[in-house]
């Protein structure tokens, strides 16, 4: 398993390459929802989500091993930061995208010279490529959550958080693969484990939820939701035992309560966030955490958002 001391290392490693990102504050989500509410601005971080901490320090590690090469496999976020850091090591990089990526994403990770394969629709049919590529080329393949560099490299969004709001109660965090999750209560959960850490998906996209009522990971048919961060189909190897061993609760989200954040973040608060990220305040916002006067933090995990799109995913409310 990782350790609190892997996080540690991880944060020592990462700091060049990774922004201390702000808290934020909303007094009217205070209001709305009776507790004391702290946004951690991860839409604010290098390449626009916290996908940077797993990728920045997965991909020194890789090259420190001698790797030559880097892949990964993804349509948005983790291909930027693995993009971004193997340019920033001087490494030549591929990023495995579906035949549908949008023209943003793959301009973005283009803009970080990484070189575009475009290989089917699904992740079972990327990954494969993704890590084919890799072994030609005598290469890493990155993966985007299962595995120990990259928790341990999501793990200092939680320490971050601790320095931050010493006085938090609860943590409020999205779920997709469960790297970010499971790197933040590898920390919280060794140097304060009185607070709570509580995750969030979106109803449609279950498989953490679901996994946790079975006590085995349970996988999930093909999944529709705005938040397409969380679109995976089952939790990893090595995350889901840390979810189940800590995580406090995972409550999900209906897609009309996420379009509601959404709007909410964009309008009352200014903050450019993509859909993934507004599941956390999705949970505040409908009562789901089931508290009153608490300190909250609010993971606001990513904000690459495709600018086209903002108003198909605002609530038509
Ligand atoms: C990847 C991602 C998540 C989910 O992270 P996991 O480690 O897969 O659980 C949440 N939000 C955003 C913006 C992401 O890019």
């Amino acid at each position: 398993m990782v350790t609190l001391e892997d996080v540690k290392k991880a944060q020592l490693g990462n700091k060049d390459f990774v922004h201390y990102t702000p808290i934020l504050t909303s007094a009217q989500l205070d209001d709305l929802c009776g507790n004391r509410v702290f946004l951690k601005a991860e839409h604010l971080q290098k390449t626009g989500s916290f996908k940077i901490r797993g990728a920045a320090n997965k991909v020194q590690q890789a090259v420190k091993e001698g790797a030559n090469y880097i892949t990964a496999a993804s349509s948005g976020n983790h291909g930027q930061a693995v993009a971004y850091m193997a340019n920033r090591l001087g490494v030549p990089v591929t990023i495995v995208v579906p035949e549908d990526a949008n023209a943003v994403k793959i301009a973005a990770i283009e803009a970080y010279n990484g070189k575009i394969v475009k290989c089917g629709t699904t992740s079972a049919e990327r990954i494969p490529k993704a890590m084919e590529i890799a072994e030609q080329n005598n290469g890493v393949f990155i993966p985007p959550y299962d595995d120990p560099y990259i928790i341990a490299g999501q793990g200092t969004l939680g320490l971050e958080i601790l320095e931050q709001v010493p006085n938090a109660e609860i943590i409020v965090v999205p779920v997709g693969g469960g790297g970010l999750i499971s790197g933040i209560l590898t920390a919280v959960k060794q140097l304060n484990p009185e607070i709570k850490v509580i995750g969030v998906e979106p109803a449609t996209a279950n498989d953490t939820f679901l996994s946790l009522q079975t006590g085995e990971i349970t996988a999930i048919p093909a999944t529709s939701t705005i938040a397409d961060g969380l679109r995976t189909s089952q939790p990893g190897d090595l995350t889901f035992p840390i979810v189940k061993e800590y995580l406090d609760d995972l409550v999900l989200v209906s897609e009309e309560e996420i379009r509601d954040a959404f709007h909410f973040i964009v309008e009352r608060t200014k903050q450019v966030i993509e859909p993934s990220s507004a599941v956390t305040i999705a949970a505040i916002l409908s009562c789901k955490l089931n508290v009153e006067g608490k300190h909250i933090v609010a993971v606001l995990s990513g904000g690459n958002v495709d600018l086209l799109q903002m108003d198909e995913f605002l609530s038509l409310k």
